[in-house]
């Protein structure tokens, strides 16, 4: 138990947050995250209060050698938030605050912050900052990783907003980091999550946003697929950066359906006139609106319920111009799988993300560590089950979401080219980060050895820290 361990009593002294350790009340809460295959028993939860208390524990865990995992919203899919045993540094109750400043346009942002608390401070002021696109996300792993938004097509992605950043690094010196300022830690964090340090604070850049958005979800039976996706093709010569088009299969409750969630940032008559190609095709549900900017982010919460068994695969959908056929191979694929396994028929989906690439080529490659920026569109196969602990089909999951992945290729091998905050697979060493990472590697191996010598922070495309 750690309790019995001889610092913890130092740990208490002057600790201001909560300490729960597994046999206190509220432990279990503690431990939930959104998905049910990501929760793990950790040994002690620090619900820290600030940046001394975030010291304290790193102190403790370094003194006994303990494992240590950052949580800020939970919805890290692998587990990159949780630890067995060890002690979860939770920011999510009490660095959660989000303060505007409303003429220079920036959210001052807490590292435990979720993108609700950031709509809610700022969409008052008539501001937005590019989001999560479900509000119940943590800003910490989104950012960290990249972070697209339904704004991203006229603004980017988040961390390409990202003005400053307040770090704690693996000793518990604090660092402020910016273009200005210990410049190489805030190319780090932009695309290499936490492997560096924790993030007490984002500075966000913010724009102006109009009050009401377009917002429609077009359902079509999988017999059309083919028209559909031909419609798709028709829309991408069309489609403006104030548009964004998730395409999803899944179940809405009347069994498997091709949705459209076109999104417009403008009137009901332009976003109608944006998706025209959609609305000809005669969709069997049809629920389009005009509905409030701070909605927008909240519009999908409910489709992504917490408590599921999941098993994720991201990878990069080919364009629709050179594989025309993809779209109906992937819906096969996807339909003869939860068609044959019932468990997995409810929960299981594959999005696929038509973000305007335009703002997104802006940024150079090497600016900063995210890297993968062009007109690739992001696909994510999830195959999801009742969360029951201890029923846990994850590896004939995996088998199934990377098999309707690879479909759309004729099950070629995809590599390691999806967006990185879109995993489920627990890393097992150092291989895979330098295959993602790329030549950036050996950069953030070194920026690795003089943040985090020691590797404390290890759950998230862990990198080798190399002087
Ligand atoms: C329902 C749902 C919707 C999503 N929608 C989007 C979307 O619209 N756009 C998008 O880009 N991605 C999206 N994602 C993916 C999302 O970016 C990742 O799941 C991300 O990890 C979530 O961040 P979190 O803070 O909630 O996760 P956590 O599980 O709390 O953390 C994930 C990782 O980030 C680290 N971390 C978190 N906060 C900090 C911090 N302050 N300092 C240092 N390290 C930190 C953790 O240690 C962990 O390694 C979505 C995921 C889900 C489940």
């Amino acid at each position: 138990m750690i309790n019995n361990l001889p610092t913890y009593s130092v740990l208490c002294e002057n600790f201001k947050g909560d300490l729960i350790l597994p046999s206190d009340e509220g432990y279990e809460k503690a431990l939930k995250r959104w998905a049910a295959t990501a929760q793990r028993n950790a040994g002690l939860v620090a619900f820290v209060r600030d940046e001394e208390d975030i010291k304290a524990v790193l102190r403790f865990a370094r003194e006994e050698k303990l494992e240590i995992a950052v949580k800020c919203g939970g919805h890290s899919v692998s587990g990159a938030s949780s630890t067995s045993g060890g002690i979860v540094i939770d920011l999510s109750k009490y660095l959660n605050t989000v303060t505007v400043d409303v003429e220079n346009k920036i959210a001052h942002v807490g590292g435990g912050a979720t993108w609700r608390d950031v709509d809610l401070a700022t969409a008052p002021h008539g501001l937005a900052s590019v989001a999560g696109t479900v509000s119940h996300t943590g800003v910490g792993g989104l950012i960290l990783g990249g972070g697209y938004g339904y704004l991203t097509g006229e603004f980017g992605l988040v961390i390409d907003n990202l003005i400053s950043a307040r770090v704690v690094d693996a000793n518990g010196e604090v660092h402020e980091c910016s273009e200005a300022e210990n410049e190489d830690l805030f190319w780090a964090i932009r695309g290499g999550g936490g492997n560096f340090g924790i993030v007490t604070s984002f500075s966000l850049r913010i724009h102006p946003q109009r009050s009401e958005v377009f917002l429609a979800d077009l359902h079509f039976p999988g017999e059309k697929v083919k028209e559909f996706f031909e419609a798709l093709q028709e829309w991408l010569k069309v489609r403006g950066d104030r548009d964004l088009l998730f395409v999803f299969f899944q179940d809405m409750g009347n069994g498997p359906v091709i949705m459209a969630h076109c999104f417009h940032n403008g009137t009901l008559e332009e976003g109608k006139k944006q998706y025209k190609v959609f609305y000809d095709l005669g969709p069997i549900v049809d629920n389009t609106n005009l509905i409030p900017y701070l909605s927008l982010n909240q519009a999908i919460d409910d489709d992504r319920p917490y408590g599921t068994g999941l098993y994720w695969h991201g990878s990069i959908f080919p364009s629709p111009i050179t594989h025309p056929d993809a779209g109906q191979k992937l819906w096969q694929s996807y339909h003869s799988v939860v068609k044959k396994e019932p468990e997995f028929r409810k929960s299981t989906f594959a999005i696929l993300e038509f973000h305007h690439p335009s703002k997104l080529m802006e940024r150079d490659n090497e600016e900063m560590t995210f890297g993968k920026r062009g007109e690739q569109i992001n696909m994510l196969v999830g195959i999801g089950w009742d969360g029951i602990l201890g029923h846990e089909p994850t590896s004939k999951a995996q088998v199934y979401a990377k098999e309707i992945a690879k479909s759309c290729v004729g099950g070629q091998d995809l590599g390691d080219e999806g967006y990185t905050n879109w995993e489920s697979d627990t890393p097992t060493g150092f291989a895979r980060s330098a295959r993602i990472y790329g030549d950036k590697y050996p950069k953030l191996q070194r920026i690795k050895a003089k943040y985090d010598p020691s590797n404390m922070f290890n759950k998230w495309h862990p990198i080798e820290p190399k002087a």
